[in-house]
């Protein structure tokens, strides 16, 4: 192993240039810290640009009557009274700041007959406590995410952060006490390594969906982040938290945004019935993602599912006013075409529950201060916010827009701490070549693995694998089993071959790192869907149909080690808020 590396000092490094990396890096440059922002894809292709349907925000720009508190309600009964109240409320009252913020900064929102930023109907967004459906995802058309993301790069630019794009980060520089002390990265155009020393490191790299087979997110979702973190002793929690999103093309996985059930779509079992009313009669269609991927599974399961193998949904839109198509969902009836070959405009879509989301990651406080136990001590050096991170904002299940707009107040949190706790300019400790020889090493063996087996081989296995065992319904045995085959297919790794051993685009070795890094998520992904013995939002046991909150009011650690054992713990969930403006919600049953 020789090696020459380039090395580098910023006062901060943010890893991810999605939604939450650009909000942090626009606000940590902005408070005058030195800034480096590194990116394995070029910042606006980041998943983020493929959010659609909204950003939440209790505008009331509809005179519906929402409130903040309104949406506080609804996110602490979305997460099935797993979200830490003080993080949510923390969330909701920012929200309405932090979407006029993104108007004054560019974002081009749809806009209502006056002027104002249009707002939508969206699953699980209600007025008084389930009372009426409230109208609040901020929207532009159905790219909304496409719309925030442009505008947040252009912000970075113009407040000087320095971009390392296509630069893969291998791991985080950790010091003997636990502290973070910056990155590895591996320049993908021209092969380089690159070391990045840091008084602070942010990871904003996104969710982990293609630990699943058939998933919306885009192939770069590998949650290399939450590997990195694992690789380094930390614990990810709630990582059985995955959302299903029932409305997935059937076989592509493509997403047909729930916007379109927001605009009065709907959905439809083999005898043509509107299915919905019958398990949330108020909601219907719009009920949470987890109550209506899991009631399309039941339809499916009792032999009223679609199409020739009676296992999918139908999703009707055909039915709007074509103007509301063209101007509030364009972009619905073009993947419809596309990718199910259906004109929407005439025929319903064929839909399926795909792999959505991941409530789980990296543990944080509202500030996005990573923390490492049930005591929720804070890992100095270390932030991580986005999908990458759990705050827990979302618990058990994540309502609609709440992500894009997680994105944009924890990264914005995260800029205020980092403001708070580093100092401009402060001179680096010296870290041992070791730590970067270890992480070396790793890289090294990968790159001349001589095995037999091809990463995608070993990919798919382990995809399908969880597919069919960590699916919208788990028991004990399906996850005893999908473990056991899942252990196997870890243990394959080792005998992983890797043809390309250049380092100039070498996709070959990309690909075989982030299945590494893919493998470590899915272990930990089964063993606490394992370990929770109950059903809560997005995680339904059918041995334990239940939530118990005597047990299980609680959320997952798991931590992974080289050999692939995880150990698990739990920790208490935050029952209170922040301020007197709003009450905790205290438990009660959640039903749509
Ligand atoms: C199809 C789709 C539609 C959605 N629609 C909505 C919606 O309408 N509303 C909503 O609220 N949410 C929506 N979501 C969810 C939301 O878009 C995502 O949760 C969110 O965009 C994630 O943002 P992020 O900044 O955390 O990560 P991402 O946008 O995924 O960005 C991750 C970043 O990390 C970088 N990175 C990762 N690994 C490395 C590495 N090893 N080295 C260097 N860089 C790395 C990547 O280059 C990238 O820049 C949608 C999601 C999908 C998939």
């Amino acid at each position: 192993m020789t090696y020459t590396i380039i090395d580098h000092e910023f006062d901060v490094v943010v890893v991810g240039a999605g939604g939450a990396g650009l909000r942090a890096s626009l606000g940590m440059s902005a408070a005058g810290l030195k800034t480096a922002c590194i990116t394995k894809v070029f910042p606006t292709r980041s998943h983020t640009v493929a959010a659609q349907g909204g950003i939440s925000a209790a505008l009331n720009n509809t005179g519906d009557g929402d409130d903040w508190r309104h949406h506080f309600y609804d996110t602490v009964k979305g997460s099935d009274w797993l979200g830490d109240q003080d993080a949510i409320e923390y969330m909701c009252k920012n929200a309405i700041d932090a979407v006029v913020e993104l108007e004054h900064m560019g974002v081009p929102f749809s806009r209502d007959e006056n002027g104002n930023i249009y707002q939508r109907q969206f699953g699980g967004h209600t007025i008084d406590h389930g009372k009426s459906m409230a109208r609040r995802a901020c929207a532009a058309a159905d790219r909304t995410g496409h719309a925030i993301l442009h505008t947040l790069y252009q912000q970075c630019l113009s407040h000087n952060t320095e971009f390392f794009i296509e630069y893969f980060t291998l791991d985080l520089l950790m010091d003997e006490q636990g502290i973070c002390r910056g990155v590895v990265a591996w320049c993908l155009d021209d092969g380089t390594i690159h070391r990045f020393r840091a008084h602070m490191v942010v990871l904003a790299t996104g969710g982990h969906g293609r630990t699943f087979f058939t998933c919306t997110g885009a192939h770069t979702c590998t949650g290399d982040g939450n590997a990195m973190a694992l690789r380094a002793g930390l614990p990810l929690a709630d990582m059985e938290f995955i959302q299903f999103h029932p409305t997935g093309i059937y076989g592509a996985g493509c997403l047909i945004s729930e916007a379109v059930r927001g605009e009065g779509g709907y959905l439809t079992n083999s005898l043509g019935e509107r299915f919905m009313p019958k398990y949330a009669p108020n909601a219907k269609d719009l009920a949470s993602r987890d109550v209506v991927s899991r009631a399309m599974a039941i339809e499916v399961k009792e032999g009223r599912g679609c199409g020739p193998n009676k296992d999918i949904a139908m999703l009707h839109m055909e039915h709007l006013d074509p103007k509301i198509i063209a101007e509030r969902l364009p972009g619905m009836a073009d993947t419809a075409r596309v990718f199910a070959g259906v004109d929407a405009y005439k025929d319903p879509i064929p839909v399926q529950p795909t792999v959505h989301y991941n409530m789980g990651g990296i543990p944080t406080n509202y500030h996005g201060e990573v923390t490492c136990d049930s005591r929720e001590t804070i890992v100095e050096g270390l932030m991580a916010i986005g999908e990458a991170a759990c705050v827990s904002v979302h618990g058990a299940n994540r309502l609609g827009t709440n992500s894009l707009l997680d994105l944009v107040v924890f990264g914005r949190a995260a800029a205020i701490r980092a403001k708070e706790v580093v100092k401009p300019g402060v001179s680096h400790v010296k870290l041992d070549d070791s730590v970067t020889d270890v992480i070396l090493t790793r890289f090294d063996k990968t790159r001349y693995a001589s095995g037999t087996l091809m990463t995608g081989h070993i990919r798919t296995n382990m995809q399908q694998i969880m597919q069919s065992h960590c699916g919208v319904f788990r028991s004990r045995e399906t996850l005893e089993a999908g473990r056991e085959k899942l252990v196997e297919c870890a243990k394959s790794l080792d005998n992983i071959q890797v043809n390309d051993h250049s380092l100039i685009w070498n996709t070959d070795l990309v690909e075989a790192l982030e299945l590494q890094n893919l493998m470590v998520q899915a272990m930990v992904t089964i063993e606490s869907a394992r370990y929770r013995t109950e059903s809560r939002g997005g995680h339904a046991r059918e041995d334990f149909p239940d939530r118990d909150d005597e047990a299980w009011l609680a959320h997952t650690l798991s931590w992974c080690d080289d050999n692939l054992t995880v150990k698990l713990d739990k920790r208490p969930v935050h029952m209170y808020t922040l301020t007197d403006e709003v009450e905790a919600i205290q438990l009660q049953k959640r039903v749509y």
